[in-house]
Order: C-alpha cells, then sequence, then structure tokens
C-alpha cells in the first residue's frame, strides 16, 4: 500500500479526552475514531489488525475444536424471557422496539441464542459435545464507557459455547477452552494469567478470568512472581483428556486471583514472591452446568434412551478489547510497537527522498520486490521530510522498517530498522527483503 494513497489519519499532538496510553496511541496513529459515547469507527490500519487478532483467536477455537458459526447482533426479547434474564440483565441491555412493536435488543452475549438454536437441532447424543463459536459485535449499555476500546459500549467478542452429556464432559470442553486461550494470548505476545473468577450474571461455578498485567487495567491482582516468566506455547492434543487437566492444573498452581477472590493462606503461602498490580481482562471462561438448557428446555436422548439434560459452558475473548491490552504491553515514548503475529503490515518502507529521481526507482522497485514475495508493505512514498517520515513510522509501530537514501544508494545498501530494539543495519535489498520475509 501507498501512504500516499492510503487513509492513514495520524495526530502530532496527544488528545486531551484521552488518559490511558493505548487509547491515547490508538487515536494518535489512526486506528479508530469515536463516533459516539464508548462507539468506534476501526480506520483502516485499526481494521487490519483487528482482523489479525480475530484471525488468530479463530486459528486457535478452531484448532481446540470449536465450530465457527454467525448469529445476529440483534435479538428478540422473547428469547430472553425463556431463561428469566430479559427482567434481570438490567440498564446494561440496549432494547429496542421495532415498527411492529416488537421488542428486541442488541445482543450483550448469546447464551440464549445459541441454546435455542441448539435445541431446535440437536436429538440424540451423537449431536454431543458440540462447542460453537462466532466473532461478532457486542452492546452493553455501560455506565461509564472509557479507555477507548477498552471499555467501550459496541464491542467485538469471541464467544463460544459448549454442549456436553455431563459434568465430565462439560470440564474436558473447559480444559480446551483454558488451554486454547493460553495460546491465543501467546501468539500475540500476551502473558495473560488465569485467575479464578466470580461467574457474575452468567452463573454456574467454575470460572477463570484471563487477565494482562498493565498498570492501567481495571482490575486489582494478586500473583505468585512466577507468573511474570514470557508465555509459551502449548502443544497438546486437544481430545487428551487427562493430558489437558495436567496443563490446567499446571496453570493453576502458582496463586493468581483478582479482589474479589483473593485466598489469605495462599498469599502467606507465596510469602516474598506475592506481587500485586492491576490487569485488564481480556478472556472469561465460564461453567454453568443446566443453567440455560434446563430453563430453556434443551433435551437430548441418551444412549439408552433416557432424556439428558446437556451441560453447558460459555467463554468469551475482548477481541476489540485485545488490541488496547497489547498496546498497553508493547509500546514506548514514540509510539506503538506490534507484535509481528497482529502488525496491520510486516513493514515500513521508507523513502527519504522523494524528490531524487533515483532513490524513487529505488524504492519504488523494494516496493514491487517486497509485494511479489508476499511480504505486506506500507510504502511512504509522500514528499516529505525523512523526519517525519520516521516519526510517523515509529508511531504506528510496524514491526520492521526499510530506509532508503541517497548516501546508501550510492554504496547498494538499504537501512533495515527493527521497530521493538531500534536496531539498524545496512543490507542490499536483497538481503533486506529475505530478512523480513524470514
Ligand atoms: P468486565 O468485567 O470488564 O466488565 P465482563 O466480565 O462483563 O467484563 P464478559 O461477559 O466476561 O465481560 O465478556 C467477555 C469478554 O468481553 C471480557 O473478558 C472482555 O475481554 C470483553 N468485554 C466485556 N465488556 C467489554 C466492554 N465494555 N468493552 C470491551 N470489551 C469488553
Ligand atoms: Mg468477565
Amino acid at each position: 500500500m501507498r501512504l500516499s494513497r492510503y487513509f492513514l489519519p495520524v495526530m502530532k499532538e496527544s488528545p486531551a479526552d484521552a488518559q490511558i496510553v493505548s487509547h491515547k496511541l490508538m487515536l494518535r496513529a489512526g486506528l479508530v475514531r469515536q463516533t459516539a459515547a464508548g462507539i468506534y469507527a476501526w480506520l483502516p490500519l485499526g481494521n487490519r489488525v483487528l482482523q489479525r487478532i480475530a484471525q488468530i483467536v479463530r486459528e486457535e477455537q478452531d484448532r481446540a475444536g470449536a465450530i465457527e458459526l454467525l448469529m445476529p447482533t440483534l435479538q428478540s426479547a422473547d428469547l430472553w424471557r425463556q431463561s428469566g434474564r430479559y427482567d434481570a440483565y438490567g440498564p446494561e441491555m440496549l432494547r429496542i422496539t421495532d415498527r411492529h412493536e416488537r421488542e428486541m435488543l442488541y445482543g450483550p452475549t448469546n447464551e440464549e441464542m445459541i441454546t435455542s438454536i441448539f435445541r431446535d437441532a440437536a436429538r440424540s447424543y451423537r449431536d454431543l459435545p458440540r462447542t460453537l463459536y462466532h466473532i461478532q459485535w457486542k452492546f452493553r449499555d455501560e455506565v461509564r464507557p472509557r479507555f477507548g476500546v477498552m471499555r467501550g459500549r459496541e464491542f467485538l467478542m469471541k464467544d463460544a459455547y459448549s454442549f456436553d452429556l455431563d459434568e465430565a464432559g462439560a470440564r474436558h470442553s473447559y480444559n480446551r477452552m483454558f488451554v486454547s486461550y493460553l495460546n491465543t494470548f501467546a501468539r500475540m505476545g500476551l502473558r495473560a494469567i488465569p485467575m479464578q473468577a466470580d461467574t457474575g450474571p452468567i452463573g454456574g461455578d467454575l470460572s477463570h478470568e484471563f487477565i494482562v498485567l498493565a498498570p492501567t487495567g481495571e482490575s486489582d491482582v494478586f500473583y505468585h512472581s512466577n507468573w511474570e516468566r514470557p508465555a509459551e506455547l502449548s502443544s497438546v492434543d486437544f481430545d487428551d483428556v487427562d493430558g489437558l487437566q495436567t496443563i490446567v492444573d499446571t496453570y493453576t498452581a502458582d496463586y493468581a486471583a483478582t479482589d474479589e477472590k483473593r485466598d489469605e493462606a495462599r498469599e502467606a503461602e507465596a510469602g516474598a514472591e506475592l506481587r500485586q498490580s492491576r490487569g485488564v481482562e481480556v478472556g472469561h471462561i465460564f461453567y454453568f452446568g443446566t443453567k440455560y438448557s434446563a430453563s430453556m428446555g434443551l433435551k437430548i436422548q441418551a444412549s439408552d434412551g433416557s432424556d439428558v439434560i446437556p451441560h453447558m459452558g460459555s467463554y468469551g475473548i475482548g477481541v476489540s478489547r485485545m488490541m488496547g491490552a497489547i498496546i498497553e504491553a508493547s509500546h514506548d515514548d514514540r509510539g506503538i510497537i506490534w507484535p509481528d503475529s497482529v502488525a496491520p503490515f510486516a513493514v515500513g518502507l521508507i523513502n527519504m527522498r522523494a524528490d531524487d529521481a533515483a532513490c524513487s526507482a529505488a524504492a519504488d522497485a523494494l516496493y514491487k520486490q517486497l509485494q511479489d514475495a508476499g511480504v505486506e508493505v506500507l510504502y511512504d512514498d509522500r514528499d516529505e521530510r525523512g523526519g517525519a517520515k520516521f516519526a510517523t513510522m515509529d508511531l504506528i509501530g510496524l514491526p520492521w522498517q526499510i530506509i532508503i537514501g541517497p548516501k546508501g544508494l550510492e554504496k547498494g545498501v538499504v537501512e533495515l530498522k527493527r521497530r521493538a530494539t531500534g536496531d539498524r543495519v545496512e543490507l542490499s535489498p536483497d538481503e533486506a527483503v529475505a530478512k523480513v520475509k524470514g
């Protein structure tokens, strides 16, 4: 993409209405614009990152055996009356009336809808176990939308729902999601700590919140210093019931709790290794037994012919909130530092002298070479000062920069810079392409 033809409204100054660094940087780097309180338009660069995050979530859901579908944002109030949650949910639910005076709502979550879809289709034990998910916009009329996309009113969520014959099966489904979440966040360069959590309005008795440490987070958290190691990927057979349980047990062995779930005995045990911080909730998983299946009349026939009420769980990831959490964890005073896995483009190509024919010819050629090599590149071909181009590239945080200037060209080299470390090396154009490709 040529920057001269792109839509990237960057801001030099920090916007006054943004309090935390990720919100400031998302506005400054032209990722989002607020269109109403807690509601954001995703500008081209922000949309690319959002799609990248969603794709990692999707791949890890699929790997764990979950099946993607897509449910609507608008739901009927009658559906929610079946579970009894229509009246219970409160003012966070945006209620809408259509032209026929039918009561509708913008879905804050989808337990009722998926339960009704599954109820109308599943007949026998052969239809279980299943985990279904979608990546869809939600609306919650938050009292205090703030911190940009961290606490929006409209936000993108991945929500998955599991159906099992019994509690043991449901626990396995829960463990699948637990491990899948660890891998999902690790792929985005994040250590998300699973913490025992309250189940809130979803209900049920087994629940973990996945929390990324950040000084600007909204939750107070307490944890063992062992959590301060980088996240790693678990390679795992998701059908291996005992193997998965072992991984979950390992991950829950080190103490970690939110304010509501603190455990004095375990904190004493951690002793000098106890840490306190703040964190951002990026995911939340629940097992709630037959709460929705029983109230909504979901029954299936077991192998012996008897009726069984499936056990369910639900599993959310805040896809749009993730973007804020990643920036909180990965930035410096010049701007964002995208992890390679979610970067909107892999490389920013800077032509230092757009007014110099030789420089422009070399930059155009390298742009084409990168594209041909399948590297996603944002090419700053504008007729601007080099300093302004550097500042923009550092602000938007692409993992690599390739800088072409007249002095290097005389020697047949370009400069390759790694955004995260600031390390610069001079290489031939071919070597630079090979390096960013690998
Ligand atoms: P919170 O405690 O932050 O209000 P929640 O517990 O109400 O969140 P869940 O129902 O568990 O949220 O939703 C699943 C995930 O959706 C959360 O872990 C979070 O990442 C994301 N999420 C929830 N509310 C918002 C919001 N207002 N804006 C952005 N993301 C959100
Ligand atoms: Mg939650």
